[in-house]
């Protein structure tokens, strides 16, 4: 779709929305709120100037952070549905939308097997962890949460809010939580909940669901999977010959919840994460009353299942119609973008582990490669300067810029992988998230492009 097809898709959809509109009788819009068009003119020419500040997060060229523009689809469903401004809190205040929330939830759920299920949209990954260590510290109250050393920061931050007690687990040399460090304490009798990270955020790391389900099973405590990243990557897990490791993916309709991004590999634009949880009684831990909503419907109001009060109709709506048209199937729809962002990924890795000016870090597993260009000395500070040298020379080429970014990690878990020289506490490398479609046409260009950029460096 491009940008004259979006243009035309937006103006036959305001016509028709104004018919409709106007249907409960013309009206002026209040003088308050009109506006001079040089002023508008002056204001927007200033707006289109500032973004320009932005890193092009549109383009193959960028790729550094887990950056996108949503598909054009859910742009004009948002634009559409927004000029209504419905509210998801409430029945009465989003009737078509909640309706919308719900069915695109409920394929969400199916897509990770779940047979039954209570969830909702939230405003971001972090909104949804939350609610879902909310459930697991009123299931298990005055118990622990653990999560590994790889896993998002939030995590902590929101069991501090909760005022839970939090366990943090190491990880083996390729990012994922080590499970006889888990073990030992789940031994203890005094965690409630393991949070599992389905693609961590620095490396893409893949916890073990498979191996972490049944340990966890036989200590008779919950599992939480924070797939904010990674989740969609199910659909790559349901292909014939699935080009990830399926197994951990496969596990996810075993855990007790499950949090996923649609802002992030969903098409959708920031203001929509999702909350599932497996057992729909969990329910009763958000009752409240409200004396002011829940009027027009004896129907269950999404507010009435979420932390959140206000939230926007127009992302369900948007959610909803990119679903219709890019649906959540293996081999079509979202399932055929992500097989790229993911071959992307090892195409890239590919052409790193053949040359001798470059290191991956781990072997990627999903679309997000971590590197870094030998040296000698192979020490922390000598890479450190070298990968920074290259990041920005890469980022002001003027005329084939490569926009990548930097990752810290620790020298003493680089020195469990390879024999290189800690001579600082961290060494920074690079880390390129290749989450767009067109990113695995652009590999080898990119690669190219690099191997010139640390000939020169
Ligand atoms: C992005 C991310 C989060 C936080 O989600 P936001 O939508 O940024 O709030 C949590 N966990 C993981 C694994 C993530 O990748």
């Amino acid at each position: 779709m491009n940008s004259e097809q979006l243009l035309e898709l937006i103006a036959s959809s305001l016509r028709e929305q104004n018919v409709w509109k106007n249907s409960f009788g013309v009206f002026e819009s209040d003088e308050t709120l009109q506006l001079e068009p040089e002023k508008i003119g002056a204001a927007f020419a200033e707006l289109n100037e500032r973004l320009k500040e932005n890193y092009p997060f549109f383009h193959p060229r960028y790729a550094g952070q887990m950056l996108k523009p949503p598909h054009p689809a859910a742009i004009a469903a948002y634009f559409i549905a927004m000029q209504i401004n419905p509210n998801n809190h409430a029945l009465d205040g989003g009737p078509a939308t909640a309706k919308m929330e719900i069915e695109s939830v409920a394929e969400i759920a199916a897509m990770f097997g779940y047979e039954q299920h209570l969830g909702h949209l939230t405003s971001s990954g972090t909104i949804a962890n939350l609610e879902a260590l909310f459930v697991a510290r009123s299931l298990h109250p005055g118990k622990k949460i653990a999560f590994s050393s790889q896993s998002h920061y939030t995590h902590k931050r929101m069991c501090e809010l909760l005022g839970v007690d939090t366990v943090e687990i190491s990880t083996d040399n390729s990012g994922k939580i080590d499970l006889n460090p888990l073990e030992n304490e789940l031994k203890k009798g005094n965690i409630g909940t393991v949070v599992a990270t389905i693609g961590t955020t620095s490396l893409g790391a893949v916890d073990p669901l498979d191996e972490i389900i049944p340990l966890c099973r036989r200590y008779d405590v919950r599992v939480h999977a924070d797939a904010a990243y990674g989740g969609f990557f199910i659909l790559l897990a349901k292909q014939e010959k699935p080009i990830i490791k399926a197994a951990p993916f496969l596990h996810l309709s075993e855990c007790d919840s499950i949090v996923v991004d649609p802002h992030k590999h969903g098409l959708q634009p920031y203001g929509c994460g999702c909350v599932l949880f497996h057992d729909p009684t969990v329910g009763r831990f958000y009752k409240h009353d409200s004396p002011y909503t829940y009027f027009t419907s004896r129907d269950l109001h999404l507010g009435e299942i979420s932390l959140e009060c206000s939230r926007a109709g127009a992302a369900a709506a948007a959610l909803w119609t990119t679903l219709k048209l890019l649906p959540l199937q293996p081999n079509s729809g979202l399932g055929t973008v992500l097989e790229k962002t993911r071959k992307a990924g090892s195409r890239f890795a590919g052409f790193l582990s053949k040359s001798d000016r470059w290191q991956n870090f781990v072997e990627p597993e999903l679309d997000i490669v971590t590197y870094f260009p030998k040296t000698a000395p192979f020490s922390a500070s000598s890479i450190s300067q070298r990968t920074e040298k290259i990041f920005n020379a890469a980022m002001i080429h003027p005329t084939h810029p490569l926009f990548l970014a930097l990752l810290k990690i620790e020298s003493s878990y680089l020195k469990t992988k390879f024999n290189f020289i800690a001579d600082q506490p961290t060494a920074t490398i690079l880390r390129s998230v290749l989450m767009k479609p067109e990113h695995l046409r652009f590999v080898p260009a990119m690669f190219e492009e690099l191997e010139k950029l640390a000939g020169e460096s």
